[in-house]
């Protein structure tokens, strides 16, 4: 018999099914299994609600929505956007959102700019160290910059006899991109946000690493939430030591947040792989999810 999800869910919370893991990637950004396998390596270790959160996408939402049917796990829809707070860089989980919603076409555009600003950096780059690459080589017919504009410019250009060599090129003489110019301005994205839309929660906020996140202070947060209707920080990650989780938790209990848990698997090949944690962990954002699904049926 198929259980519905929101029972799972409910069972879950209950502590009479299986543990949770509310954060992973697949093939759709940078993961390494498709959603499918994903959500079937979930069940198998005993998860029972599960979150795909791809990087600043949803499109591999309904593969795992359809995978998670088959192998009774209840899922959480979500994505993990990468967004900018002045100079500051986060990852912002968004859960329980409709992959078909309008908005998601609206970040798209959003993530488009950006990605021509990148690539235009990139190009000055390349051209401040002696390269001419071939700009028009890389437009498409939209208008827009390809995927891999970069290295297909230096290849029109003739840098290298190949687009895969003109890549391997643009690595040894840009060895560190960028990659910061990518975020979307949190301003930007909350012009575009229908109200109510989605369940906000800061990913992974002790972590720091340059070009990637920042470790998230109290003026953070201050600032974030008055552009994104923040819930809860993800007080819960490997990345994050026994004092991180502590810290969060406590912030998070300052602010009245709700805590989460998620593994950020990529898959078994990078060693980051799925963990079923205990629901107990998260149980106020689990309710808080299970009343959002009970609203909406
Ligand atoms: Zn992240
Ligand atoms: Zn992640």
């Amino acid at each position: 018999m198929i259980v519905q999800p929101w029972v799972l869910l409910e069972r879950t919370l209950a502590g009479s099914a299986g543990g949770v893991d509310l954060h992973s990637h697949s093939t759709h950004s940078d993961g390494h299994w498709s959603p499918t396998a994903l959500v079937e390596d979930m069940s198998r270790q005993g998860i029972t609600v599960c979150a795909l959160t791809d990087h600043d996408t949803v499109s591999g939402l309904p593969e795992a929505l359809a995978a998670a049917g088959e192998w009774e796990v209840a899922p959480v829809t979500g994505a993990e956007l990468s967004l900018s707070l002045g100079k500051r860089l986060f990852h912002i989980l968004c859960y329980d959102v409709d992959p078909a919603a309008p908005m998601w076409a609206g970040f798209a555009r959003l993530r488009a700019e950006r990605q021509a600003i990148y690539t235009r950096a990139l190009l000055d780059e390349l051209r401040r160290r002696g390269h001419s690459p071939n700009e028009q080589a890389a437009i498409g017919p939209d208008g827009e910059f390809v995927a891999n504009a970069a290295a297909i410019a230096l290849h029109a250009g003739g840098a290298a006899p190949t687009v895969e060599d003109a890549g391997r090129l643009l690595r040894s003489v840009v060895p560190v991109r960028p990659v910061e110019l990518l975020y979307v301005d949190v301003e930007r994205l909350c012009a575009i946000l229908p109200p109510g839309f989605g369940v906000w929660v800061v990913g992974h906020p002790a972590r720091q690493q340059a070009q990637v996140s920042d470790r998230l202070t109290e003026a953070d947060l201050a600032g974030l939430r008055t552009a994104l209707p923040i819930v809860g920080l993800e007080a819960h990650h490997p990345y994050h030591s026994p004092a991180d989780v502590a810290s969060y938790t406590a912030m998070a209990a300052r602010h009245g947040l709700l805590v989460t848990c998620g593994s950020d698997a990529h898959g078994w090949r990078v060693n980051r792989p799925p963990i079923s944690y205990s629901p107990s962990l998260c149980a106020g954002f689990l309710q808080f999810i299970l009343e959002r699904q009970r609203v909406a049926t």
